[in-house]
């Protein structure tokens, strides 16, 4: 049997961090068996309908590598794709279970139904439905609907007995049937409930594995009563765990958690971006964490799922991230960091290339770039305590004194580059008898003006050239004798 999965997001403006795993997951279940992911929109909210909503789950799964084998913009065998589209469909297979006495028409007004929530002891807004419409008589029924009342279709629940489903992340669960409500499948509008819908659809598309959060879990006995109110082969169920921001709350993007759009915007890379969501709540049979979609495509097994919820740890997506940018090809990493390299250096001097692959193996975040590099156009404004450092045994005073002495040495020297300036400084290191941190902490110091750079005196100083380099160690000078 052909393994397929499918995604189904109702457009709401962003990608969450779950709804994204939830799809990757979808995405690996099948492609790590040989089967089709399918995409499917459930629009049928129209409530919380966003403009462009849409364009942006194409965007993501494009972006991330999902690649959909079915679904709107590319259409496939079991079509339309977007629910709204689907409408026309659903009247039949409620009017089926009717027929099967698995379901009924119930015409009972607002204004009754009403009264039977406020009679409910508890006010309780989910009180259940009494069954009012299901004593009515075939004649009852016809009357009513030649009258042109207005109906709803409703779904008979067991009464007695329990519902035992089986989940793949949750193992078995079961409810009392007593407890279930007669749920609305079809609407007075004549449109499907989202629950009869979603049913139908996974039929429709032959789903075999369901896979989406575990907010549905709660529903799915109803789901599976109605799979078996069809005599339909239920698809297998696959609930994942919340994604948490800490112990105790669920990830928000109404209390500023981050979006995938979010972290993307931010710097982090979308591979990087998309390991570290495949380990939150999944792990591989050995300790590998980094995974490309290939080969996650190729590790991935269900069992591996976790049932207990996962926190979202951006310390380690950072990590993460740094380290996709480390092993990448320098070439594509300078394509990536160009715009941002622009954006703080402007002294068309300056080698972008080379400052680029000083800050490949130090950065964590391409929006870290602008920051680190902004002090090889201007040198900014800084304290002379930043010439002290414990570990260099550096103090104000063997800073300038380490830098007096270097200026005319780098003055004389003709042939400007790495490895000469590092020549040139080690034999002076070596003349003044001091330690190598206390001649090229002083030097980094004054050429960067910041604590931390992604690169040392030697390198620094072949970047800025020459006259930038005895410029700014003179500067330096300047601050030391001036305390
Ligand atoms: N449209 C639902 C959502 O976005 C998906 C439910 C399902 O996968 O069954 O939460």
């Amino acid at each position: 049997m052909e393994i397929r999965t499918r995604f189904a997001p109702s457009p709401t403006g962003y990608m969450h961090i779950g709804n994204l795993r939830t799809a990757l997951y979808e995405y690996l279940i099948a492609k790590s068996q040989g089967g089709k992911f399918i995409l499917r929109i459930e629009d049928t909210d129209q409530e919380r309908f966003v403009e462009g909503a849409t364009e942006i789950i194409y965007h993501t799964l494009k972006m991330t590598g999902l690649k959909h084998d079915e679904g709107p913009d590319i259409g496939g065998e079991y079509g339309p794709y977007i629910q709204s589209e689907r409408m026309g469909m659903y009247m039949d297979y409620a009017k089926e279970l009717v027929e099967k006495g698995q379901a009924y028409y119930c015409f009972c007004t607002k204004e009754r139904l009403d009264s039977l929530k406020s009679s409910n002891e508890k006010g309780d807004a989910f009180a259940k439905y009494d069954r009012h419409c299901l004593g009515l008589s075939q004649e009852e029924i016809q009357k009513n609907l030649d009258a042109g009342l207005p109906f709803v279709i409703r779904q008979k629940m067991p009464t007695e007995g329990t519902t035992t489903f089986h989940d793949v992340v949750y193992g078995d669960i079961t409810v009392e049937n007593a407890e279930l409500d007669d749920q609305i499948l079809m609407k007075a509008d004549g449109y499907p409930t989202y629950n009869f819908a979603n049913v139908i659809d996974d039929h429709l598309m032959k789903i075999t594995h369901v896979v989406r959060g575990s907010e549905y879990l709660s529903s799915t006995p109803k789901y599976n009563l109605l799979y078996e109110a069809f005599g339909w082969e239920a698809p297998v169920y696959v609930h994942l765990p919340a994604v948490m921001r800490d112990a105790h709350h669920k990830l928000s993007k109404r209390h500023g958690d981050k979006s995938f759009e979010d972290l993307v915007k931010e710097g982090y890379l979308v591979e990087a971006i998309v390991n570290y969501i495949a380990l939150l709540g999944w792990s591989p049979s050995d300790n590998t964490e980094i995974f490309s979609l290939q080969e996650l495509e190729k590790a991935f097994h269900i069992s591996g799922l976790s049932k207990s919820p996962s926190i979202f740890d951006i310390k380690k997506l950072t990590w993460l991230n740094g380290e996709y940018i480390k092993n990448m090809n320098p070439d594509t990493f300078y394509l990536l960091a160009e715009s941002r390299l622009k954006q703080a250096i402007q002294k068309e001097t300056l080698d972008l290339k080379k400052i680029a692959i000083l800050l490949q193996t130090r950065l964590e975040t391409l929006n870290d770039i602008p920051r680190m590099v902004t002090f090889f156009d201007t040198l900014p404004e800084y304290s002379t305590e930043l010439y002290i450092h414990k570990k260099m045994k550096t103090t104000e005073e063997i800073a300038l004194s380490s830098l007096k002495a270097a200026l005319p040495v780098l003055e004389h020297l003709s042939n400007w580059n790495e490895m000469t300036i590092h020549d040139t400084l080690m034999e002076l290191v070596q003349t003044l008898g001091i330690k190598n941190g206390q001649l090229l902490w002083p030097v980094r110091t004054a050429l960067s003006g910041e604590p931390t750079s992604p690169g040392g005196a030697m390198e620094l100083a072949a970047i800025l050239g020459k006259e930038e380099s005895l410029k700014r160690i003179q500067i330096g000078i300047e601050k030391l004798e001036n305390i």
